[in-house]
C-alpha cells in the first residue's frame, strides 16, 4: 500500500518521508500507554526511543496520525513539538554514527488501528451485560494512529510496552509479562520484548479474560485466552494448538523466535486473525463448542497466524510486491500443520479447492502475477501456497527444507524479497529455477494444468474427479451406497438431490449435511430419515434441516420448533435466529409469547452483539417485515460501526427500508 502524503504546512519537504531508513535506525521503544475517557477513546502515551544515525541529516521523523498533542525532548535537553498532522519531526544536526534518546509525550483519540468496543457509555466499566474491550490492528491501519512509530515495514524496533488499565481487566501485549503494579483501582502491566519487529505488528488487547496455558515441546508457553463465560468452548476452539506448534517448530527447522505465544479472541474483529508478534488477535466468531467444531473451527486460522510468527514477523516483506512471502507461506504451512492433524486427504482436498478458486478467478479475468502488489487475497494466499507445494515437489523435501531454514536464518529480524528465498532454493537444490519462477510466480494466470497433474497423484482426488453424475449418470446413485469419500458423496448429493433414498441417510455426518443443504423438496418416503438430521451434531445441518422440514410439512411445524427450541448454534446464533423467525411466522405457535420472541430477535440487532449476529437478525426481521422502530434505530447506528462489512450491509438495507 502506498501512503498519500499531504502537508498541513508546505515546508517539511526536505527529504522524502519514505526513505528514512537510509538515515536513521530506530533501535528500541519503551512506551507507556494509559487511557482517559473511554467513551472519547482517549489515549495518553509516553515513549522513549533509542536511535542510531546512519548518515548525516538535519531531521528525522516518526509517523503519528492525527494526534491532538505531541511533544519531545531529545537527549534529555532539546525540546520541540514540530508536527504536521501525520509526521512528528525532530530537527537537529544529527551526525552519522551517533546514538540518541528521544522522549515523546502525546495524547490522541485514534480514529482507526485501535478500537474501543462497548466503551460508549460513561458507566461502561461497571456494566454487567457487556464487557468493554480495547484491541488494535496495525497491518493496513497503521499503529501510528495511537503510538508514534514507523509505518515503513523496513525499520524493525524492539518494543516494550507498559499499559495501565482498570484492575479488573486483563491487558495482553507483545512479549513477556515481567511485572504488574497496582495503584488505586488501576494496574500497570509491564511487557518485555527481546527482539525487534516492524511497527505494524505491535498489539494490545484489553478485556475480561481467563487463560489456559500449555507448554510446547521446546518450552515456549502457549497462552490461550477466553471470555469467562466460554469455558465450554476453550477445548474445541484451541484444539490441536500444542500439536501444531510442535509440528511447525519441527517442520520449519528454526526455533520459534519469540518468548511466548498468546492468542486472544476479540469482538467485532476486522479479519479472521492477525499475527501480531507473539500475540495473535482473532475474531471471537471462532470460539466454538464441540458441535460447532465440526463445521467451523479455528484450526486453520490458528495454524496460519502461528506460521506468520516466522513468515511475516521474523522475516518481513520489504514491500507489497513480496506479500506472498507472508501470506503464501502462512497458508502453505497452515496446510502442512493441518495435514499433520487431519491427514493427507485433507491436505489435497484444500489444495484442490484452492486450485478451483484460482481457476475461476482466471476465468473471470481477475488473475494477476503473484508479484503484483495489487493481487487479490486469493492470489497471495492460495496461489502462494500452491507455489510452495509445487516447488517442494520439484526440488524434493530435503533441499526444500534446507532452503527454508537457511532463508530464515540468514534474514532473521530483517526484511526479505522473493529473490532471497529463490536463491536459497536454487543453492540447495542445485536447480535453475528461472522457468519455474516464470510460470508459477510471474505469469498472469495460475498454472492450473500442472496443478491438476500434481493433484492426480492423490488417489482420493482422482476418485473425487471421477465421481461425476453429469458424465456417468446411470452409475450415479450407486456411489452413495458403496465406498467413496465423503466429499465425493456430497458432490453426488448436490448433483442428484431428487434421487436421494432412505438408505442414503446411513452415510456419515458430512454426507448427511449435503442432504440437508441440497435436498430442499422432501418426499414423504424420506421424511422420517430427514427428521433425524435435527439430531446431528452439526449446527449447519440443523439450521438447513429445520428450515426445509418447516417448509415441506406445515402440519408438523409445532413439533419441529419444540424439538429445536433450546439450540443456539454458532457464536452468531445461526440456529436461534432462524428458530425465532420461524416461531414468529408460525401462526398458531405460542401466540401468547410472540411479543417476547420479537423482542429477543430485535435485541440481537443491537450493538451488544457481534456484527455477524446483528446482520443475520436484521436480515430475518426484514424478511418477515418486522424491522420496527428499534430495529431501524439499531440499523442507523450500525452505519457508524468500525467494521466495513456491517456498515455496507446497514447502508444497503436502510436504502431498501427507508428509500430517500
Ligand atoms: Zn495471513
Amino acid at each position: 500500500m502506498k501512503n498519500v502524503l499531504y502537508f498541513v504546512f508546505g515546508c517539511f519537504c526536505w527529504f522524502g518521508f519514505s526513505q528514512q531508513t537510509d538515515y536513521v535506525d530506530f533501535k528500541s521503544c519503551r512506551a507507556s500507554i494509559a487511557f482517559g475517557n473511554l467513551q472519547n477513546k482517549e489515549v495518553k502515551g509516553k515513549a522513549i526511543y533509542e536511535l542510531k544515525i546512519l548518515k548525516d541529516t538535519d531531521s528525522i521523523f516518526l509517523d503519528a496520525q492525527h494526534f491532538s498533542e505531541i511533544k519531545y525532548i531529545l537527549n534529555d535537553a532539546i525540546e520541540g513539538h514540530l508536527y504536521d498532522g501525520k509526521h512528528f519531526i525532530v530537527k537537529h544536526k544529527f551526525k552519522a554514527k551517533t546514538r540518541h534518546k528521544l522522549e515523546i509525550v502525546w495524547e490522541t483519540s485514534p480514529k482507526k488501528a485501535m478500537y474501543f468496543i462497548d466503551c460508549d457509555t460513561s458507566t461502561a466499566l461497571s456494566m454487567t451485560n457487556t464487557s468493554p474491550q480495547i484491541w488494535t490492528q496495525g497491518q493496513g491501519k497503521y499503529t501510528s494512529n495511537w503510538l508514534p512509530s514507523i509505518d515503513d515495514m523496513n525499520d524493525k524496533i524492539e518494543f516494550d510496552l507498559n499499559v495501565t488499565f482498570d484492575k479488573d481487566y486483563q491487558v495482553i501485549v507483545n512479549g513477556k509479562l515481567i511485572g504488574k503494579e497496582e495503584r488505586l483501582n488501576k494496574t500497570t502491566w509491564h511487557y518485555d520484548m527481546r527482539k525487534p519487529m516492524s511497527s505494524y505488528l505491535v498489539a494490545l488487547a484489553v478485556g475480561k479474560y481467563k487463560k489456559n496455558v500449555e507448554t510446547a515441546k521446546s518450552g515456549i508457553p502457549l497462552e490461550m485466552y477466553y471470555y469467562p463465560n466460554d469455558t465450554l468452548k476453550v477445548e474445541p476452539t484451541y484444539r490441536y494448538t500444542k500439536q501444531m506448534f510442535d509440528f511447525l517448530e519441527d517442520e520449519i527447522g528454526v526455533a520459534y523466535p519469540w518468548q511466548n505465544y498468546k492468542q486472544v479472541p476479540v469482538k467485532d474483529f476486522l479479519y479472521a486473525g492477525m499475527e501480531n508478534t507473539s500475540c495473535t488477535i482473532f475474531s471471537d466468531a471462532f470460539m466454538v463448542d464441540n458441535v460447532g467444531f465440526v463445521d467451523k473451527n479455528y484450526v486453520n486460522v490458528n495454524a496460519h497466524e502461528l506460521a506468520h510468527q516466522w513468515f511475516g514477523d521474523l522475516v518481513t516483506e520489504t514491500s507489497g510486491t513480496h506479500h506472498w512471502l507472508q501470506e503464501g507461506f502462512a497458508t502453505y504451512y497452515a496446510l502442512l500443520a493441518e495435514k499433520d492433524v487431519f491427514g493427507e486427504n485433507h491436505y489435497f482436498w484444500q489444495l484442490y479447492e484452492y486450485a478451483q478458486e484460482l481457476y475461476e478467478q482466471d476465468k473471470a479475468g481477475a488473475g494477476t502475477s503473484l508479484l503484483n502488489p495489487k493481487a487479490s487475497s486469493t492470489t497471495f494466499y492460495k496461489r502462494g501456497a500452491w507455489v510452495l507445494h509445487a516447488l517442494r515437489e520439484k526440488v524434493g523435501d530435503k533441499p526444500f527444507k534446507k532452503a527454508v531454514k537457511s532463508y530464515l536464518k540468514k534474514h532473521k529480524f530483517e526484511n526479505v524479497e522473493t529473490n532471497d528465498f529463490i536463491t536459497e532454493v536454487e543453492k540447495y537444490s542445485k536447480t535453475d529455477l528461472s522457468e519455474f519462477v516464470e510460470t508459477w510466480l510471474i505469469a498472469e494466470t495460475f498454472n492450473y494444468d500442472d496443478a491438476l497433474l500434481s493433484l492426480k497423484k492423490s488417489t482420493y482426488i482422482n476418485e473425487y474427479l471421477k465421481v461425476d453424475c453429469e458424465v456417468y449418470s446411470s452409475k450415479c446413485v450407486d456411489y452413495l451406497k458403496y465406498y467413496a469419500s465423503d466429499e465425493a458423496k456430497a458432490k453426488v448429493v448436490s448433483q442428484i438431490p431428487d434421487k436421494i433414498t432412505a438408505a442414503d441417510f446411513k452415510n456419515p455426518l458430512k454426507v448427511r449435511q449435503a442432504i440437508a443443504k441440497y435436498v430442499t423438496n422432501i418426499s414423504p418416503s424420506i421424511k422420517t430419515d430427514y427428521e433425524s438430521l435435527l439430531d446431528d451434531k452439526s449446527y449447519v445441518t440443523i439450521e438447513a434441516a429445520l428450515f426445509n422440514l418447516w417448509r415441506n410439512f406445515p402440519a408438523q411445524r409445532q413439533n419441529y420448533l419444540n424439538k429445536t427450541k433450546e439450540i443456539v448454534g454458532f457464536n452468531d446464533k445461526n440456529v436461534r435466529l432462524l428458530w425465532l423467525t420461524l416461531a414468529l411466522v408460525t401462526e398458531d405457535y405460542e401466540p401468547e409469547i410472540k411479543a417476547k420472541y420479537l423482542n429477543e430477535l430485535t435485541n440481537y440487532t443491537s450493538k451488544n452483539y457481534g456484527y455477524e449476529t446483528r446482520m443475520n437478525a436484521f436480515q430475518y426481521l426484514h424478511q418477515i417485515e418486522a424491522c420496527n422502530a428499534e430495529c431501524i434505530r439499531n440499523l442507523e447506528h450500525a452505519t457508524t460501526h468500525h467494521n466495513w462489512r456491517l456498515v455496507k450491509f446497514a447502508k444497503q438495507m436502510l436504502s431498501v427500508i427507508k428509500p430517500k
